[in-house]
């Protein structure tokens, strides 16, 4: 694709993506390769060793840096193998301020690996961005956000973090997995480096674990790109490819999780059985003003309490749904529920667990992209 600048939808489909020199295959190859044959010492055709540098690769980084409207593009194992390496970025004594509502093994590799390395980390509720500069010190060198949160659905405002984070010259990550480039670009706000968990929207089918960092600036670019290939946490060309293929029809997956998340969303709300509905959407959520503001959509992530509380219930409920899938992941064509007490946020304490709002009835939804229609019926039946 030329440099034109075309709108998302055009670049969700052409970037990044030329046909293949040697057959005009439209769709790039999967270049399941290790090495490559140079023509003598050190002439070669860009390509030396895959853990460097792989065709369909470089592919799919190209296009990730189009969708995010960033410069750079860096594909890894996972998304956690893309948390790492932004984590090694940092020496022995820098302090790192995240938000405490965060995907669970994002705390686990922060506080069960990274501490054990001499980083140290601040987990504090960032729906007001001014309470990150009391815990700003001369070691604090990283602000980690990630918006919406997970599973509440909380949203930070990226800019008012940018703000800080450029007047204490901090590094500034967002990981907007649960968004995805088509409902917000937090280059565009500020951010330095956006992570993706590719496995969740981007790839989108749940058949693929992938990461992904996305960058403006050259000189991180050059960091993550020296700590990518002497760490070597790379992908495959076969997951690239499944990424590359997914990133094709992101925007038409989104539309559709974002309409089907507000029928069930409101659905939800009118049922006498529930009691909380955690969803970016609504006018009366806390911070409703800047989704509004930073996000193009509400997307399809909802959860929500029963009445009372009751455990029992909730676990009645999550037995009982017949297209959602009782599953943890998010982000895939097809719905899934699941219960972050037990799953995904099972390794926080009760009572740190229930002081943030993850009660023991928390259900939370990745609506897909079935029949609307289909889906309320299925809640219906479950709920009761
Ligand atoms: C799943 C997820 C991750 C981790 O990604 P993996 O691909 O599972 O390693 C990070 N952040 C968020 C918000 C996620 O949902």
């Amino acid at each position: 694709m030329d440099n034109k600048n075309y709108k998302l939808a055009t670049k969700l489909i052409h970037a990044g993506v030329e046909p293949d020199p040697t057959t005009g295959a439209i769709m790039t190859p999967i270049y399941q390769t290790s090495t490559y044959v140079q023509e003598a010492p050190g002439k070669h055709k860009g390509y030396e060793y895959a853990r460097t540098q792989n065709p369909t690769r470089t592919a799919l980084q190209n296009a990730l840096a189009a969708i995010e409207l960033g410069k750079y593009g860096l594909s890894f194992g996972s998304g956690l193998a893309a948390s790492d390496a932004v984590m090694k970025l940092l020496n022995p004594g820098d302090e790192v301020i995240s938000t405490n509502d965060l995907y669970g093994g994002t705390y686990r590799i922060f506080t069960k690996v990274y501490e054990r390395y001499g980083l140290k980390f601040h987990f504090t509720g960032m729906s007001d961005a001014s309470t990150i500069e009391q815990y700003i010190n001369v070691n604090t060198k990283m602000i980690w956000v990630e918006t919406p949160t997970n599973p509440l659905l909380n949203i930070i405002d990226i800019e008012a973090c940018a703000a800080i984070a450029k007047k204490h010259n901090l590094i500034l990550v967002v990981d907007n997995t649960f968004a995805s480039p088509y409902l917000q670009n937090p280059l565009t706000l500020g951010a330095d480096i956006v992570l993706h968990s590719a496995t969740k929207y981007l790839g989108g089918h749940s058949d693929v674990v992938h990461g992904a960092l996305i960058v403006n600036s050259d000189v991180l670019h050059e960091q993550l790109a020296f700590i990518q290939n002497s760490c070597g946490a790379v992908p495959g060309p076969h997951d690239c490819w499944l990424v590359l293929r997914g990133i094709k029809t992101l925007h038409v997956r989104m539309d559709r999780h974002c309409e089907n998340g507000k029928k069930i969303a409101h659905y939800l709300r009118n049922h006498p059985k529930v009691d909380k509905v955690y969803w970016v959407g609504f006018e009366d959520h806390p911070n409703h003003d800047i989704a509004k503001k930073q996000m193009r959509g509400f997307g399809g992530m909802i959860s929500f309490t029963l009445k009372g509380d009751n455990l029992d219930e909730a676990i009645k409920v999550l037995s009982s749904t017949k297209l959602f899938a009782l599953a943890e992941s998010l982000g895939g064509v097809e719905s899934l529920i699941g219960h972050p007490a037990s799953m995904t946020h099972g390794s926080i304490p009760r009572e740190e667990r229930i002081k943030n709002g993850l009660v023991d009835s928390l259900i939370r939804l990745s609506v897909g992209i079935e029949d609307a229609d289909d889906l309320i019926e299925d809640l219906n039946q479950a709920i009761g």
